[in-house]
C-alpha cells in the first residue's frame, strides 16, 4: 500500500503497533475468548480495564491523591456544559479566557446557563498576558492548546482561582503540573485513543459544595461513586486509551521522551514555514501550538495547488479548519519526526517547482 501520512486535527493519528495491537486482541481479550466489546460493564474485567486506565493516567501526571480521573461520554462539548453546572450556580461569577472557537463555545454554554460570564483576556492569534481575573470568580476556564487558532498556553496563570482546562487537544504530549488545576478535561480523539470517551480529572474539594439541583447524570460526584460505571461506559474507548498508555510509557519512551519528540517535530515545521516564500504561520512565535501548526499560502492559487499536491502525495488531513481555511498540520504524539521530515520535503519540492 502506498505510504500515507495523517496530519488530521481529530480524530488523529494512533501509532500503527496500537491499531495492531488492538486488532490482534479484537476477537480475544487476554484469553477470555470474548472481545472487549462483547464483556459485560459489571464483569470484573471491564471494571479492572477501567481502574487500571485511571490508575496509568494517575501514575503518568502524578496526581496528588484528592484527584479523580472518570471516564464520560459527550465528547469535549459535554464539558462546557458540565463544568459550570458543577461548579457553579445561576449568577455565579465564572472567568474565561477566550481564545477562540474552542475557548468560545465553551462561554457561549456558561452564558446560556445564566452564569455571570467574565472574558478575562482575549486574543485569537496569541496567548493573552496579564489576565484579570475576578477575585469572587469561581473558577477560571482556558483551553490549553486551541485547535483550530493553533495556539498554546506554555505557562498557566498564578492564581488562587481554580483553573479549569480543556486539554482536549494537548494532554499528554508534554509534562504538566497537573495538580496545579481545579479541574481538566480532555476527549481521547485528538492524540489519546478512539472518539466516545472523554477524560476529566477533578479535584475532589472542588466539587464539596457542588450543587444538588443538578440531575445526578450530569453531576462529577455520581460518577466518581460509580468508578465511570454508572451507566454502559465505553468501554471499547476506553481499551483504546488503555492501548495508548502503554504504548506511551513502553514504547515512547514515557513523556519526557515525548516532549521533547514533541519539540523537534514543531521546530521543524515553524521553522521551514519561517524561511518560506510561499507559506507562512499567522500566530505570534511564544504562543505558537507544538500540536496545531496553522499555515498559509501567500496567494489563492498556490495553496489550491498545494492541497491536490500533498493528496497526490499521500498527506491526509492538511485542510485548514472549515471556519478558517488554509492549512493545518497536526503533531499529534502518533506523528514521527519522519513523518514531519517527509512533510517538510514534500513542501520544499512544492516550492521549488513553483518558484
Ligand atoms: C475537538 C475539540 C473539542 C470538541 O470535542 P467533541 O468531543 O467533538 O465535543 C473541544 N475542545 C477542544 C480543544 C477540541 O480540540
Amino acid at each position: 500500500m502506498f505510504k500515507k501520512y495523517n496530519f488530521s486535527a481529530g480524530p488523529g493519528k494512533l501509532p500503527e503497533s496500537v491499531l495492531k495491537r488492538m486488532k490482534l486482541e479484537l476477537t480475544d481479550y487476554h484469553g477470555l475468548g470474548l472481545s472487549i466489546m462483547e464483556i459485560s460493564h459489571r464483569d470484573q474485567v471491564v471494571l479492572d480495564l477501567i481502574d487500571q486506565t485511571s490508575e496509568k493516567i494517575k501514575q503518568i501526571l502524578e496526581l496528588d491523591d484528592d484527584k479523580r480521573v472518570i471516564f464520560l461520554q459527550g465528547g469535549g462539548t459535554m464539558q462546557f456544559h458540565m463544568v459550570p453546572l458543577n461548579l457553579s450556580i445561576e449568577n455565579d461569577c465564572v472567568d474565561y479566557v477566550d481564545t477562540g472557537y474552542w475557548a468560545e463555545k465553551a462561554i457561549k454554554v456558561a452564558k446560556e446557563l445564566g452564569r455571570n460570564t467574565y472574558i478575562s483576556g482575549k486574543s485569537h492569534t496569541s496567548i493573552p498576558k496579564n489576565l484579570k481575573i475576578r477575585r469572587n470568580a469561581k473558577y477560571l476556564h482556558l483551553c490549553s492548546n486551541n485547535t483550530v487558532m493553533g495556539t498554546q498556553w506554555k505557562s498557566f496563570p498564578e492564581t488562587n482561582c481554580p483553573i479549569v482546562a480543556d486539554m482536549s487537544s494537548d494532554l499528554l504530549s508534554k509534562r504538566i503540573n497537573a495538580n496545579d488545576f481545579g479541574l481538566i478535561y480532555a476527549h481521547a480523539q485528538k492524540i489519546l485513543g478512539a472518539a466516545g470517551v472523554t477524560i476529566v480529572i477533578v479535584s475532589d474539594k472542588l466539587l464539596e459544595h457542588s450543587s444538588q439541583l443538578v440531575p445526578d447524570f450530569f453531576r462529577y460526584n455520581t460518577h466518581i461513586l460509580a468508578k465511570s460505571n454508572y451507566h454502559t461506559p465505553p468501554i471499547f474507548a476506553i481499551y483504546s486509551i488503555d492501548c495508548m498508555l502503554d504504548w506511551l510509557q513502553d514504547e515512547a519512551g514515557g513523556i519526557e521522551a515525548i516532549e521533547a519528540n514533541n519539540s523537534i517535530k514543531a521546530s521543524k515545521l515553524y521553522n521551514f514555514l519561517d524561511d518560506s516564500k510561499i507559506f507562512n504561520s499567522p500566530v505570534e512565535e511564544q504562543s505558537r501550538s507544538k500540536m496545531n501548526v496553522i499555515f498559509h499560502a501567500t496567494n489563492d492559487d498556490a495553496g489550491k495547488n498545494f492541497m491536490c499536491y500533498a493528496e497526490k502525495n499521500g498527506f491526509l488531513g492538511l485542510k485548514g479548519h472549515r471556519s478558517r481555511g488554509g492549512f493545518r498540520a497536526s503533531l499529534y504524539n502518533a506523528v514521527t519526526i519522519s513523518d514531519v521530515n517527509a512533510l517538510i520535503d514534500s513542501m520544499h519540492e512544492f516550492e521549488s517547482n513553483c518558484g
